[in-house]
């Protein structure tokens, strides 16, 4: 339920389907992969085939769904949207293979969650566009061979090192989406908020995009409860002072932090002089499990530069210091 969480909730599943770029010139940002992506697509349809395989790993909210449906749209092609939690079972996913139309699109989020025998009967399907088919139990099951049209499959991962090689290997492209920079996400709040009909401001945008984590589904979502703030307290004109007012109510700081994460933070500080301290007895400060400390407070904490696991426990860098606006304690000389 974070405002600063990059996977989404049931509100942006309604509106981000408004607010998705249809093609690879309204995709704003990963320059490579747009890049290469455009050569592969383009390639493809010059020989009249069916684009390769592609594999797209990254963070939650970064634009894998987006890009697989722009990759579908590109092909002129129809998607299929599934995940791997849904395919249970090698049968599931052999009805949806042999449903496909010819140069589909299947995308396939958490590919890495699928069950193995349905993985195996990937393999298959990727490289010969066939899969064989298990009929009845024990000595006397047989195997039917189906064959498949030529499709896409268009997989999601959040870590591409959690996939096994052989389902690795059968991409034809991978790409890996990185976090976005400030002044992309600040492009993506202009071009939200021209689609929400929202006034915005150059300084209202950087505010806004400077608070969401470098992830586009963060950006998005600030921007509508910016949106509220603006409408009941500025006739809905958002400037840096309404979008900076608004995200203090919503508890996110200028770096992106909220509530959870800064309470981590100022316990490490404030109870334990920066660290080094253990993560059950700072979770305990705080009054949150371990796994909520470790898994959803600190990567965010440790990729901004502002905390450190070490050997011998948690540990505040300068940064976080200097962010929480206080002063380490003075080391005296050994
Ligand atoms: P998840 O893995 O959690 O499903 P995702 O990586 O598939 O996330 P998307 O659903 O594609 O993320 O994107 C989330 C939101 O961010 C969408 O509303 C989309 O419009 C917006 N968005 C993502 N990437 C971009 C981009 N490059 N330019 C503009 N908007 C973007």
């Amino acid at each position: 339920d974070r405002l600063v969480d990059g996977g989404a909730d049931g509100e942006d599943t309604a509106v981000e389907a408004a607010l998705r770029p249809k093609d690879l010139g309204e995709f704003i940002g990963q320059e490579k992969v747009r890049e290469q992506l455009d050569l592969v697509l383009k390639a493809a349809l010059a020989r009249g085939a069916t684009a390769d395989h592609v594999l797209l790993s990254g963070a939650p909210g970064l634009g894998k769904t987006t890009l697989s449906m722009i990759i579908a749209a590109e092909m002129n092609a129809p998607i299929r949207i599934t995940s791997g939690p849904a395919i249970q079972h090698a049968g599931d996913l052999a009805a949806i293979l042999s449903s496909l139309q010819e140069g589909e699109v299947l995308f396939l989020d958490e590919i890495h969650r699928m069950s193995r025998p349905a993985e195996e009967m990937l393999y298959m399907a990727m490289e010969d566009f066939r899969v064989d088919v298990i009929v009845g139990k024990g000595p006397g099951a047989t195997a039917i061979p189906l064959e498949l049209p030529p499709f896409t499959l268009v997989g999601a991962t959040t870590r591409a090192g959690l996939l096994p090689p052989p389902l690795r290997d059968r991409f034809g492209f991978t790409a890996h989406m990185e976090f976005y920079a400030p002044t992309e996400l600040e492009r993506v709040v202009h071009r939200s908020a021209g689609l929400l009909d929202v006034a915005i401001d150059t300084d209202g945008a950087a505010e806004i995009a400077g608070r969401s984590r470098g992830t586009p589904r963060i950006a998005n979502r600030l921007l509508r409860r910016v949106r509220d703030y603006a409408q009941v307290k500025a006739e809905g004109r958002i400037d840096r002072e309404i979008a900076a007012a608004a995200l203090r109510v919503y508890e996110v700081d200028e770096r992106g932090l909220d509530r959870l994460d800064r309470g981590v933070l100022e316990a490490l500080l404030k109870l334990f002089g920066g660290g080094p301290v253990g993560l059950s007895t700072l979770a305990v400060a705080v009054g949150e499990e371990r796994e909520t400390v470790e898994e959803v407070a600190e990567p965010f904490l440790v990729r901004e530069g502002l905390l450190a696991r070490t050997p011998r426990g948690r540990v505040a860098t300068p940064a976080a210091w200097a962010h929480l606006g206080l002063v380490p304690p003075q080391h005296t000389a050994k």
